[in-house]
């Protein structure tokens, strides 16, 4: 799937954004999440109604230490492969930055990861957050690009410059931050807190976060709900709403590749068969684009555009209001752009093909690849077997590609403490923004917390336009220093309000 363009012609929802086209980077791009996140928000107002209290407090010492730990990470490269020195200097510049953090938490390196435990008065069940130490790199080819140098952390014209500014460095800080100001208030959590620091996402978590998932496991430890990154703040993105959306993901889709292999004798090209082993191929190839995957308008995208339609001007408001009778036309609609299919469909590309040696011979084999995304609730048995119905062809072998697959997350839910206290959080500390669940597209490290966190959420408080978002895993990746302050208020008061939640729950 071409993550980095979205077609220029009329978006149903969406106005149009012209995205720079830059190679993929993978296949667990937080902008290609983010990037999906323009397209469906499925909006509904948060939080209680009538007025809120304030959010929480950061003094300007506490978001000046924000600011400055930041900017000491950036300047680590922690990219894959780096070596292990360069994530235990981040470690040891975040002790420097969070004392207090440091020494009253439980820390424990795991992998390439930390799991820190902030122990709760109560016995209830732990709350946990997410978020990672290592970045993409940086092409050397383009680093002369950049505006600032992308590993220097300088603050120019009132942002933080980087790598890792966006995606997801922020966070880290912003997480510790939170902690130490409540910490330096003399607060005790009711609720356990677990916060987990990943250092491999951006190549698959399995050194990282799956460690830390499989701990938890063995020591039986369920969180009650886990915020991880995977959506942001989004401005400007969806017609007629004029509000940003703060889209939480509710769920990701999961990740498979095949090959596609077909066999043929070989020999001289002058005395050829009625279909080489290409031209078999080719005729598979054919068959499967012509059958995509069937599109439904499941949760959470059904929910979230019935929640939408109040903010939706005119007759797209209307058809979203009567999705009982509309959906068939509204999924219709979204099936024509790539940007909407994805979000409700399991897609399919064929991304790589091979065969053939010389042009006067006959090639013995011819090898296509195939890469999918699963919508929740398609298992990859499901794709294997509309996969081998489409290509109807006994020559075509179909292999399946293990490494770096993963199957679709289950879909949290929009109830209990986790969402209700995120959506009251985001009411305080981000009263401009309409909340919004949402099917996030690129992987996360929080898949590997399923079945082992009772709810899944994924979401940022960044503020993202459609200029920013090519800056995550692109040039000039920088962050405004008034978002940043909002990153440590957010996790801050957002501890302040499940704790608070907590006590409101019976045990
Ligand atoms: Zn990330």
């Amino acid at each position: 799937m071409n993550s980095t363009s979205l077609c220029r012609s009329r978006q149903p929802f969406l106005r149009q954004h012209h995205q720079r086209s830059r190679p993929a980077r993978g296949p667990r791009s937080l902008r290609l999440a983010i990037f999906a996140g323009l397209v469906v928000a499925a909006a509904a107002e948060a939080g209680p109604s009538g007025p809120l209290p304030p959010p929480a407090v950061l003094n300007a010492d506490e978001l000046a230490r924000t600011r400055a730990a930041l900017a000491a990470i950036v300047q680590e490269p922690t990219v894959a492969g780096a070596p292990p020195e360069t994530f235990k200097r981040v470690h040891a510049k975040l002790k420097q930055a969070f004392p207090r953090t440091f020494s009253t938490l439980d820390i424990e390196p795991i992998g390439t990861s930390l799991l820190l435990k902030w122990p709760g008065r109560s016995a209830l069940a732990p709350f946990m957050l997410l978020a990672h130490l290592d970045v993409v790199p940086v092409d050397p080819g383009t680093e002369k690009n950049w505006k600032v140098p992308p590993f220097s952390g300088e603050v120019v014209q009132g942002a933080l410059w980087g790598r890792g500014t966006l995606d997801d460095k922020s966070s880290a800080v912003g997480i510790l931050a939170a902690i130490e100001s409540l910490l330096e208030g003399g607060y005790t959590p009711e609720r356990t807190l677990l916060v987990a620091l990943g250092g491999d996402e951006e190549t698959g978590g399995s050194a990282g976060a799956a460690l830390v998932a499989a701990t938890l496991k063995q020591r039986n430890i369920r969180p009650v709900f886990l915020l991880d990154e995977g959506y942001a703040v989004i401005d400007g993105a969806i017609v007629g709403v004029s509000r940003p959306v703060a889209m939480i993901g509710l769920a990701e889709k999961g990740y498979l590749t095949i090959r596609l292999r077909s066999q043929g004798p070989g020999g001289h090209s002058s005395m050829p068969p009625e279909h080489t082993a290409i031209g078999q191929l080719a005729r598979a190839i054919a068959r499967l684009e012509d059958s995509p995957l069937p599109s439904r308008l499941d949760d959470p995208m059904r929910s979230g555009l019935e929640a939408l339609a109040p903010h939706m001007p005119g007759a797209q408001g209307l058809a979203l209001r009567a999705l009982w009778l509309t959906s068939p036309l509204v999924r219709h609609l979204l099936e024509s752009k790539p940007a909407t299919a994805a979000q409700i469909r399991t897609t399919m590309a064929v991304t790589m093909i091979s065969g053939g040696v010389a042009e006067n011979v006959l090639p013995e084999e011819a090898v296509a690849t195939v890469n999918f995304r699963l919508l929740p609730g398609d298992s990859p048995q499901d794709v294997l077997d509309h996969v081998q119905r489409s290509v109807d062809d006994e020559g075509i072998t179909i292999e399946v590609v293990t490494q770096g697959s993963s199957a679709p997350s289950r879909v949290s839910s929009t109830r209990g403490i986790g969402w209700e206290s995120m959506s009251e959080t985001l009411a305080r500390v981000m009263p401009d923004a309409v909340v919004a669940p949402g099917l996030t597209i690129g992987g996360t490290d929080a898949k590997h917390f399923e079945g082992i966190a009772e709810q899944v959420y994924r979401f940022l408080p960044m503020r993202l336009n459609a200029e920013d978002l090519a800056r995550i895993h692109g040039l000039d990746e920088r962050i405004p220093l008034s978002n940043l302050d909002e990153f440590p208020v957010f996790y801050k008061t957002l501890i302040e309000i499940v704790n608070k939640n907590s006590h409101q729950d019976p045990p």
